[in-house]
């Protein structure tokens, strides 16, 4: 069969995951999200546009490059703070990038041989993928791994989305689907045959409290859930726990009690507590953190969660 020359946007793909469904995987992170999620720990998957994003700690300085300054057709680039060198001690004056002159037309990171300036979001086709997934398989089979596809969200790439899961199913690969669930069931029908398990986060059980955090409310994403189930398809179903949001013992029991619908569809329940690592990737896109002061919650309080979900039966593990 000749793969048609559907291009997904990609912001990321991960070898060697081993927290994205079971055995080693590799993960395709996709650009786009319906959702904004205030404790997203990618921020650079939320639009689909291509993102200019700066590392402050690749830029050589201004004294000794300077070079993406002359470059950027619309002067967004300018002479930005000053700092010590954590290498040569010396202070060095930074670039500064002004987002709204800025189209992410990526000229600047052409000269930037120190990527520190980068664009974030190559198009793949999906043959291009499929080759890079290929080169893992061997791992895949040791381990009882396989691919991932995630974003964002995926099914916001529906037509690149089916044709990857499809052709991975082709070659005998296991395949998840990292899902919101906030997308018309009839997308996930169609991925339904070729997805072996979803990844399918419960972020808060009332709607309103969903809505006003994530920007959707909840329903479309619990019906979808029943549907899959309904339909065969397998869950691993994903709480991410974020202090003083959904950690409530009430929350966390309504949880339980979608799960207890959803069945023996759902195969594992994974806790995830809130971390930190995304806020640096907010400074690279020069944007607030919105959380800045949420802290991951504490070991004891996890524990809680996960006796509680496991006493009613669940296969619970944490990420
Ligand atoms: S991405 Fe384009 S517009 Fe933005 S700073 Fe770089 S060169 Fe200028
Ligand atoms: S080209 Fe890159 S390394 Fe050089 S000054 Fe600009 S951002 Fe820094």
């Amino acid at each position: 069969m000749v793969l048609k020359k559907i291009t997904g946007r990609i912001y990321d793909i991960q070898g060697f995951s081993v927290h994205d469904g079971p055995g080693i995987r590799t993960t395709i992170f996709l650009k786009g999200c319906p959702l904004h999620c205030p404790w997203c720990h990618s921020p650079e998957s939320q639009a689909f546009k291509k993102e200019l994003c700066w590392m402050e700690i690749k830029c050589v300085g201004l004294e000794k490059c300077g070079l993406c300054l002359d470059k950027c057709p619309k002067d967004a680039l300018s002479p930005g703070k000053k700092k010590i060198s954590d290498v040569t001690k010396e202070e060095m004056q930074l670039v500064t990038i002004n987002r709204s002159l800025c189209d992410d037309c990526g000229a600047c990171t052409e000269v930037c041989y120190s990527k520190a300036l980068y664009l974030c979001g190559t198009d793949y086709t999906v043959e291009e993928v499929m080759e890079r997934l290929m080169k893992d398989a061997p791992f895949f089979e040791k381990s009882g791994g396989g691919v991932t596809v995630s974003g964002g969200e995926a099914l916001s790439q529906p037509e690149f989305t089916i044709e990857l899961l499809r052709e991975c199913r082709n070659k005998g690969l296991h395949t998840a689907l990292d899902t919101t669930g906030y997308v018309n069931y009839d997308v996930i029908k169609e991925v339904l045959p070729y997805t072996d398990l979803f990844l399918y986060d419960l972020k808060h059980m009332d709607s309103e409290t969903h809505k006003k955090a994530a920007g959707v409310p909840n329903e479309r994403i619990h019906e979808n859930a029943r549907k899959i189930a309904k339909d065969g398809g397998k869950l691993q179903v994903r709480i991410p726990v974020i202090p003083g949001f959904n950690d409530s013992k009430e929350n966390i029991d309504a949880a339980r009690k979608l799960c207890a619908e959803l069945g023996d569809a759902v195969e594992t329940v994974q806790v995830l507590p809130y971390h930190r690592l995304g806020s640096t990737k907010y400074q690279r896109l020069q944007r607030e953190d919105p959380m800045p002061d949420c802290k991951r919650p504490s070991d004891e309080a996890i524990d809680v969660i996960v006796a509680r979900l496991k006493s009613y039966g669940l296969n619970v593990n944490v990420h």
